[in-house]
């Protein structure tokens, strides 16, 4: 037997006891006559002690001789410390080692090994099997696992069946790239890996299976955004015979489920709104509405008089920052620099301070007056104290710079709170995106949803208009998870695929399988897929959601500890009979 606890076991109560214990060295405080250290697994830190006077010669001779990292296996006597250390759950305690024995050596680790370290991101992912000793790693990825416990519990409990779908699939055009994998039994032919189970799920639900779940790998070669990885997990769902409502029901259900098992936080009845609503009010499909500054639309209160920026402008919109009115010029200019960065690119902004004493003081003064500027801020919602900021131009582009602003004030100011949990329903997504570059719609969601009742005419005549029974989960302004009611009806799956540009051909030849089981009784259905990475992340308090994954890519899509991707050798290049082209 190799240890009679663990690191984070022992108490006052035990004291008397001879135990063994296992760990690695975290720390050594050697002061020759007496040694220090720190043992540590993955449940706590023990602290060792070697006494000259108590110990053996041969114990104290290994025990000078350990270093950072070690293995070690000791017996001893748990006794009462002199100074107690109140931080440590075992602080009251320390092992008085009578035997040692080193299990294996360890080189000088390239970081320290502790809650804080010295290491930066490349470093701890290129030795990612040390950084995971490290608590507040190691923390996440049991945060990880309750989470994805309480998932299948919840759901297990609601009759859901968790069901495997197969990873090499076959490549079809849904939104990103696929990763595909070449056949060596099927010369000249590729898998590819799901970018979700999507096609799947809806089978399983023609299959009769009726409550589909799945924690599964998803596979997206997309440009890496920050904080995108290219395989990343979804708890995935669906339902038969369910309209928009029973969805939204569950998995709102499943969702209070999770912040009271893992955050210990009730939270009432979601609220809803529309995407029209969120993209008015927030500039942005995935509000964080743990606070206000609410978009005010400006159009009518500001185009009467000579202001020629803001009478050209498609829309003129703005929100009031509480408190602002106090900023000084300086800081007022720097506000204006930063709406002006290309990664927001806005003109220019007007500004508008709201005194405490109730006159206005704004850069539009010679343009407008006292009457103009009561209504702004009443448009804005703002106090007297705060200060309105005004952007704009094209609608799109105005929304997604102001959305900007909002958002980072937000964080400048503390108002998204790590612990405050704000989720959302945006419902009624529109069906249909257009696309600038390819000049065609696509479908928003996927080409799997269905329209709203009655809307599959306007298809024809004005597509951009058409709603879907589409819909995302928002959680502190991230979207959390997306879903729809789908179409299980072949003519109008059919339909559907040739209004986004595909032909008859095309469409047999990619999704026939799909088409030809809604020819045999496929159910009413519709589901919603979660993204696992980013609840973990936003339920651990942080917004990044590479430590929520035990061995992450970096920014480039590469694992920097295994070194991939990589190239292949020339024999199984010929064994999949390709060629590397020039
Ligand atoms: N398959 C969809 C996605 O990955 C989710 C869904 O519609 O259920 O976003």
């Amino acid at each position: 037997m190799y240890r009679s606890h663990n690191n984070g076991e022992l108490r006052i109560e035990q004291v008397g006891k001879t135990v063994k214990l296992t760990g690695w060295v975290q720390k050594i405080r050697d002061k020759g006559f007496m040694i220090w250290v720190d043992l540590r697994d993955r449940y706590g830190l023990t602290q060792l002690v070697f006494d000259q006077e108590r110990s053996s010669a041969k114990v104290m001779e290994i025990a000078e001789k350990i270093g950072r990292e070690f293995v070690i296996q000791v017996e001893g006597k748990v006794i009462e410390r002199e100074s107690k250390n109140p931080k440590m759950p075992t602080g009251d305690i320390e092992i008085l080692v009578k035997e040692i024995d080193v299990l294996n050596q360890s080189k000088n680790p390239p970081f320290t090994i502790e809650d804080a370290t010295d290491g930066g991101e490349e470093l701890r992912m290129k030795y990612r099997y040390l950084d995971l000793r490290r608590n507040p790693v190691k923390e996440k990825l049991i945060l990880r696992h309750k989470v994805t416990m309480a998932v299948r519990n919840y759901l297990s409990q609601q009759d859901f069946v968790e069901i495997e779908t197969p990873y090499l699939i076959k490549s079809t055009p849904e939104g990103a790239r696929d990763f595909v994998v070449p056949s060596r039994m099927n010369e000249g032919q590729f898998y590819a890996l799901p970018q979700s189970p999507q096609t799947f799920k809806q089978l399983l639900m023609v299959g009769g299976l009726d409550k589909y779940f799945q924690i599964v790998k998803c596979f997206r070669d997309e440009d890496l955004r920050a904080d995108r990885q290219p395989e990343f997990t979804q708890i995935d769902c669906e339902m038969a015979f369910v309209e928009q409502e029973d969805v939204l029901n569950y998995f709102e259900g499943l969702t209070r489920h999770l912040l009271k098992e893992i955050k210990n936080v009730e939270v009432g009845e979601f609220p809803r709104i529309t995407y029209d609503e969120a993209m008015r009010l927030y500039g942005n499909d995935k509000p964080d509405i743990r606070f206000g500054m609410q978009f005010g639309e400006l159009n009518a209160v500001t185009q009467h008089k000579d202001f020629k920026i803001f009478n050209e402008a498609e829309l003129v919109v703005g929100i009031a920052i509480p408190g602002g009115a106090d900023y000084s010029r300086k800081e007022i200019d720097k506000l204006i620099n930063w709406v002006k960065r290309p990664q927001v690119g806005a003109q220019g902004m007007v500004y508008a301070k709201y005194n405490t004493d109730g006159s206005f003081k704004t850069s539009v003064d010679k343009f407008y007056d006292e009457e103009d500027f009561k209504k702004w801020a009443e448009k804005t919602n703002a106090k007297r104290g705060d200060l309105i900021c005004i952007l704009s131009g094209d609608i799109n582009k105005t929304r997604a710079q102001l959305s900007a602003l909002r958002m980072e004030m937000a964080e400048r100011l503390n108002l998204r709170h790590p612990e405050e949990f704000a989720p959302l329903w945006v419902v009624d997504f529109p069906l249909l995106e257009w696309d600038e570059e390819t000049k065609r719609y696509h479908a928003m969601h996927h080409p799997f949803t269905a329209p709203k009742v009655g809307q599959m005419a306007k298809m024809a005549t004005d597509p951009g208009s058409v709603k879907a029974n589409a819909y995302d989960l928002v959680l502190n302004g991230n979207e959390i998870g997306g879903g729809s009611i789908r179409i299980h009806n072949k003519k109008i799956q059919a339909q559907m695929f040739e209004y986004l540009g595909f032909t008859e051909e095309e469409a047999q030849k990619q999704f026939g399988f799909l088409m030809n089981a809604f020819e045999y009784g496929a159910p009413p259905h519709g589901g919603i897929a979660f993204g696992l990475d980013r609840l973990v992340a936003i339920l651990g308090g942080q917004e990044s959601i590479r430590d929520f994954i035990a061995f992450p890519k970096n920014n480039a899509g590469r694992d920097v500890m295994i070194d991939a991707p990589a190239a292949i050798d020339e024999q199984q290049l010929k064994d999949l009979n390709l060629q590397l082209r020039e």
